[in-house]
């Protein structure tokens, strides 16, 4: 009987210390790891291999990496910088973004009206100011499998990426109607701020029934005699207080259940349109019609990322919980690229700021501090080094004069653009990237084609961008192409044979 109580005895102890042990084990680890789920940020990285001692020695690395430059990339930036961590920014193909293609934004908090272009500036000054290193490049591919991410850009760089943030942004979608690709940029346009001067009295259509086609028929108020607006269902999504402002444009008109299925053109642009009533399915040809703005949406800008995470069938980047983490870990995104629902420009931003903090936790978290960043200092890519080619602004037919007699006979490439105009924008860095590449036999020079009057009249600069290649002072070619960096050098190599 008595061995029956002392073996008890032992047993309530065991359990006891069992309960103890138990009870520790809650409170340092589950708990522990109770609140690095609740940021939603810290995933197993077993399989990544994910140490700071292996970074230790690599070069070019950027302990957080920011794609794009939009508000939700500008935002991210903003808090990496201020908490002192080495930021890099590849600005991408399209510098700010979509806010660069809208006119004036009122509804950006706090701001009662302000031009896009305006906040995207301010936003990277801000950032900029606190440290974050602006690159005009952009990512070409990326390897999530293996961590530091590696980042390869268009100028051949190859980055290591402690964290990464994903600000892509989002494409503006095309009809895929015949006639649409072979008049792309001659008539057929998804940006009113840029062409809209170009249709003054003429005749145009704006394809969609949301807030892009009532901001683009409203820019193109100004200038064009008749603006159709078709929306291809019974009703417009736009907001009702976007759509009230057509009621005060006499040269705007609404035309539901229409929509265009091909486009015709004469002498190289836009010169007419078949519209279908979705209705009764008869085809009308509208003879006339000069140009054709499409505001059918976006498509988000994830190519690069297929295959390294996952995504909805849209293509959205798919998000963790209430945080931006993506499906791998230290990397995060926010704004068009992984919005299908709200995309404005505040809620990219706002969720850019957390995914900045996601991404500072989460640097934390794997043991990124003084120390650790001190000794991958001399190892970090700095792209302040660069010996980059400034194109030269020239602001009159002067200037252009005191550049030719400096110039020693080599090829001048005049770029004409508008710092309201997204393909003028994206040209910029691809410009850019052609003086450097080119240097000694071309010079480059941009024009703002709102401000240079003598100079749009001199070269006859029909539109922006536009390009004129000179070979001593007189004109030898030119284009309205908005081109790539290879479809660029090719176009100004023909000129030096
Ligand atoms: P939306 O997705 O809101 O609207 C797209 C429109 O295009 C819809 O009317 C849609 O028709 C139509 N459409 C889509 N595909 C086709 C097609 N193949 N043929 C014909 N019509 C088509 O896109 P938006 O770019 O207008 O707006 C996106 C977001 O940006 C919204 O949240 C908007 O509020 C915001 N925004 C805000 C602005 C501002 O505040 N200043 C300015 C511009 C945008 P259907 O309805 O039948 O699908």
């Amino acid at each position: 009987m008595s061995s029956i109580k002392q073996g008890l005895k032992v047993l309530m102890g065991v359990l006891l210390l069992l309960g103890v042990l138990g009870g520790l084990w809650w409170m340092f680890y589950v708990q522990k790891s109770a609140k690095k789920t609740a940021k939603g940020i810290w995933q197993n990285n077993a399989d990544m291999s994910i140490n700071l001692e292996k970074v230790y020695g690599m070069d070019n690395v950027v302990p957080f990496l920011v794609l794009g430059s939009g508000p939700a990339s500008l935002a991210a930036a903003l808090y990496g910088a201020r908490t002192r961590i080495r930021t890099v920014v590849l600005k991408g193909n399209q510098p700010g973004g979509q806010l660069t293609g809208t006119s004036y934004i009122e509804n950006w908090p706090g701001i009662r009206k302000i031009r896009g272009t305006e906040v995207v500036k301010d936003c990277e000054d801000q950032a900029a100011r606190f440290g974050a290193l602006m690159v005009s490049d952009s990512a070409s591919s990326v390897d999530l499998t293996r961590w530091p991410y590696v980042v390869t850009t268009e100028e051949g760089k190859t980055l290591r990426a402690l964290a990464l943030f994903v600000g892509t942004g989002a494409t503006p979608k095309k009809l895929g109607v015949p006639g649409e690709s072979d008049f792309w940029g001659h008539g057929v346009t998804t940006c009113a701020i840029c062409d809209a001067p170009y249709h003054k009295g003429g005749s145009v259509v704006v394809i969609g029934g949301g807030d892009s086609a009532v901001e683009e028929a409203l820019e193109l108020s100004s200038y064009a005699r008749e603006i159709r607006i078709l929306v291809r269902g019974d009703s417009m999504r736009a907001s009702p207080s976007m759509a009230e402002r057509l009621n005060q444009c006499s040269n705007v008109k609404v035309i539901y259940n229409r929509a265009v299925t091909k486009i015709y053109g004469t002498d190289g642009h836009v010169s007419s349109v078949d519209v279908i009533n979705t209705s009764t399915k008869e085809i009308e040809h509208w003879a006339g019609v000069g140009g054709v703005f499409l505001a059918i949406g976006h498509r988000p800008n994830t190519a690069i990322f297929k295959n390294n995470l996952e995504t909805d069938d849209m293509g959205y980047i798919l998000l963790q919980g209430r945080s931006q983490l993506t499906s791998k870990p230290g990397v995060f995104a926010a704004g068009d690229v992984s919005d299908p629902t709200y995309k404005q420009a505040g809620v990219a931003a706002g969720d850019g700021i957390k995914g900045g903090l996601d991404a500072m936790w989460w640097l934390s978290e794997l043991g990124y501090n003084g120390p650790t960043e001190e000794k991958m200092e001399p190892y970090f890519f700095d792209p302040r080094g660069d010996n980059k080619v400034e194109v030269e602004q020239i602001n009159s037919v002067n200037d252009f004069e005191d550049v030719l007699k400096k110039s020693k006979g080599k090829l001048i490439v005049v770029d004409f653009y508008a710092s309201t105009c997204p393909s003028c924008m994206h040209m910029m860095p691809v410009v850019q990237w052609a003086a450097t590449k080119l240097a000694d036999q071309v010079v480059f020079l941009k024009v703002d084609a709102a401000i240079a009057f003598d100079l749009v009249k001199k070269f006859r600069a029909p539109a922006v961008p536009y390009f004129v290649v000179l070979k001593e002072g007189k004109p030898v070619g030119e284009t309205k192409e908005v081109m790539d960096r290879s479809e660029l050098y090719e176009f100004v190599k023909q000129y030096l044979k």
